[in-house]
């Protein structure tokens, strides 16, 4: 059997990919080493409920050309992320907004939200922020930070913000409106019959094996001689595929905790809520059914703990700092002198991509690759 591509990873990455170059009549064989298709936006059915194994995924975009794309393959429904925050005996609404400050401070106006925000901040004195404590400190005040940033952040990096850089924080978006909306974009929704159909739709007549690992799959097929391809594209880690050769790029990993409750038809009222105390050990609880307005008579929460990463562990978040970025740079390097390997997706270019921006970028190779086979 001879292949134009080996894609690895039937994520949204990998199968954007192929279903593209399948459009254009170039052959395709996708793997990927899970028992499942659609890589981090997979979701299945428990209790007549979308689970989001892998995480709350929420699809939003302000780019029309994505929009467009995605909807040949789903229908969305009209969820909007507005998350909750408990700290304490205390629920405030996300993100930042008047809500939370009428909460906060039981003030009624911006003028008044403004006003505590500025005189909390002056008291404070910050005028170079030296870590990620101070600059939170001299964007927001200190009760905002206090009940709202310090243990969340905490919990997700596993250090005391006065030990993280202050770069992480660039700003912190406050709004002075009643808008619980968190995200600024065009278009959001939940696809209505899940995201794992989207890729179904998109690997419709690609050839998919998956339970097959890379590296497994090539050493076998040294002995057989079973297929045979141009080239490849690689959607896993970059460093894993050069045997960490240079050393090992860093991660930010996650446990999820799922439970199935059959009684109980509504546990928080809402898809995501989160838990800002230190104290507490997850960072959040999903309840799956609010993202699709479920009235199933039961429900099924999954609770969210950052965990450290160890090789081996599943990567979700690429720590970004000068120490990876600059080892990243240097598997980009060897990338390039290899031949027939293109890498792609969050873990072949070591970045956090939204599905949106992982759907353009693979739209991006698809043109390169047509128009480099043009030339
Ligand atoms: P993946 O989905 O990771 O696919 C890569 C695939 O490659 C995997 O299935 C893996 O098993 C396979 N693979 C790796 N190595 C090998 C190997 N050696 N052999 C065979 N197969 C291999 N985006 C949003 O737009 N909205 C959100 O709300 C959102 N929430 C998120 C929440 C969390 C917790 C996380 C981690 C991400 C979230 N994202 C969200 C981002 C979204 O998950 C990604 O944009 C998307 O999943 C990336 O697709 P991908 O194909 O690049 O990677």
């Amino acid at each position: 059997m001879h292949y134009d591509y080996l894609v690895v990873g039937a994520g949204l990455f990998g199968a954007v990919f192929a279903c593209e170059m399948n459009k254009q009549g170039k052959k395709c064989l996708v793997i990927d080493k899970r028992e499942h298709i659609a890589g981090n936006i997979y979701t299945e059915e428990v209790l007549g409920i979308n689970i989001h194994k892998y995480g709350a995924h929420i699809f939003h975009t302000s780019n029309q050309e994505i929009w467009n794309y995605i909807n040949q393959y789903a229908t969305f429904n009209r969820f909007v992320n507005s998350p909750v925050a408990v700290y304490k005996e205390e629920l405030y609404n996300l993100p930042f907004n008047m809500n939370t400050f009428s909460r906060m401070w039981n003030v009624k106006t911006p003028a008044e939200a403004k006003g505590k925000i500025a005189s909390q901040i002056a008291d404070l004195h910050i005028t170079d922020p030296k870590n990620l404590e101070e600059q939170a400190l001299s964007l927001v005040g200190t009760d905002v930070y206090e009940k709202l940033i310090k243990g969340y952040t905490e919990k997700q990096w596993g250090k005391p913000c006065t030990e993280l850089p202050a770069f992480i924080i660039k700003r912190l978006p406050l709004r002075f409106t009643f808008d619980n909306n968190y995200f600024n974009d065009l278009y959001q929704g939940i696809p209505i019959d899940g995201y794992t159909s989207i890729v179904e739709k998109l690997l419709e007549g690609v050839d998919t094996r998956t339970g097959t690992e890379y590296r497994e799959f090539i050493k076998a097929n040294e002995e057989t001689k079973e297929i045979t391809f141009n080239k490849v594209l690689y959607t896993g880690m970059i460093d894993e595929y050069f045997d960490y050769k240079l050393g090992t790029l860093e991660y930010r990993s996650l446990r999820f905790e799922e439970e199935q409750l059959p009684e109980c038809d509504n546990y928080q009222g809402n898809a995501v809520v989160n838990y800002t105390e230190r104290e507490v050990p997850y960072t959040r609880i999903i309840e799956h059914k609010h993202f699709e307005f479920g009235s199933q008579p039961g429900t099924v929460i999954t609770k969210e703990y950052p965990a450290e990463w160890q090789p081996g562990d599943e990567p979700y978040y690429p720590v970004n700092d000068e120490r990876n970025d600059a080892l990243f740079k240097r598997y980009e390097e060897l990338a390039r002198q290899e031949k027939n390997i293109l890498f792609g997706g969050r873990l072949g270019q070591y970045k956090y991509y939204d599905m949106d921006k992982v759907i353009a970028q693979a739209l991006i190779m698809v043109k390169e690759q047509r128009e480099g086979s043009e030339e």
